[in-house]
């Protein structure tokens, strides 16, 4: 944690699908909402069924069952991590959390709801640190700033969860229990560069107002028209950044490499939005474990 600041470094970012990322300058890497696992399920509020796939045999998982990691999934992708950080406590955000924060040592970090879940997990209380939204956070070649924001107005706006989970919560884990704890966004300052993030489609105007970040993934997915002009806003406020991610596009229900023709069409239309607020920023659908690449910085 004390390792010096480098400017010259590369950074590499690597989109896993939903709206989980990791980015690294070779030396720390950070994951936000890992989730690898992409499990099958049947309908919960505010979710609709994993659309059928031919030749996808995986269980379904329904709202009584629990909700399990896919740990050879995660292994596959995921050797090491520093910091874990999450946008919020919904299963498509932080299951994969406590297996990958129990092998790699992580220090995880998010609201009360999600650092419950990482105890509930077996994390040890040594590597979570729980914040509310506000914090700037000093961590030798890292920082980050975590901006309160708001989840998705998901079910045509009649989403509202204000539950948490709870200190002593042990599992299991389920559709019925699954508890969006508050949401947060984050920038990160690393070789250089303002990196900010969203897991989730909606945002308070008046936390990112001034960020100027230079990189900015956006969570992309249709629930975003549901907020009153929410790419043209979200640009003006960021002060319109060089290049900008879309995350959270794909259908995270099914699993790596299948289809996903109609969700890629609808980012294409996050494109043009963003394009049309911010025509010289550069606009990048990433797909899943395809490196994209900071150049390092110069001065
Ligand atoms: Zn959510």
């Amino acid at each position: 944690m004390t390792r010096a600041r480098k400017p010259g470094a590369r950074v590499r970012l690597t989109h896993l699908g939903a709206a989980g990322w990791e980015i690294t300058d070779g030396q720390t890497t950070i994951l936000v909402d890992p989730y690898l696992s992409r499990l099958r399920y049947r309908a919960r509020f505010g979710l609709m069924d994993t659309p059928e796939l031919s030749g996808d045999t995986r269980r379904v998982f329904g709202p009584d069952d629990d909700l399990v990691c896919d740990t050879a999934a995660v292994d596959a992708r995921i050797t090491r991590a520093d910091f874990i950080l999450h946008s919020h406590s919904h299963f498509n955000h932080t299951l994969d959390m406590p297996h990958i924060a129990r092998k790699t040592g992580a220090t995880v970090i998010g609201t009360e709801s999600t650092t419950n879940l990482a105890r509930a997990g077996g994390v040890p209380d040594a590597q979570i640190l729980t914040v509310h939204g506000g914090e700037d956070y000093e961590f030798g070649a890292l920082s980050i700033k975590v901006i309160p924001s708001l989840h998705s107005a998901l079910n045509g706006k009649h989403y509202y969860d204000g539950r948490v989970v709870a200190r002593d919560f042990r599992g299991p884990r389920r559709m019925d229990n699954d508890v969006e704890g508050g949401t947060l966004a984050y920038m990160l300052r690393l070789a250089g560069y303002r990196i900010l993030w969203f897991g989730s489609m909606n945002y308070l105007e008046r936390e990112i107002q001034g960020l100027r970040p230079d990189v900015a993934l956006i969570a992309a997915a249709r629930q975003r028209l549901e907020i009153h002009d929410y790419t043209g806003r979200l640009m003006r406020a960021l002060d319109r950044p060089r290049l900008v991610f879309a995350t959270h596009w794909d259908e995270q229900s099914l699993p790596y490499g299948a289809p996903q023709d109609a969700r890629l069409r609808e980012a294409d239309v996050f494109v043009k939005e963003v394009k049309a607020a911010s025509p010289r920023t550069r606009v990048v659908v990433a797909r899943h474990f395809e490196p994209h690449f900071l150049e390092p910085k110069r001065g």
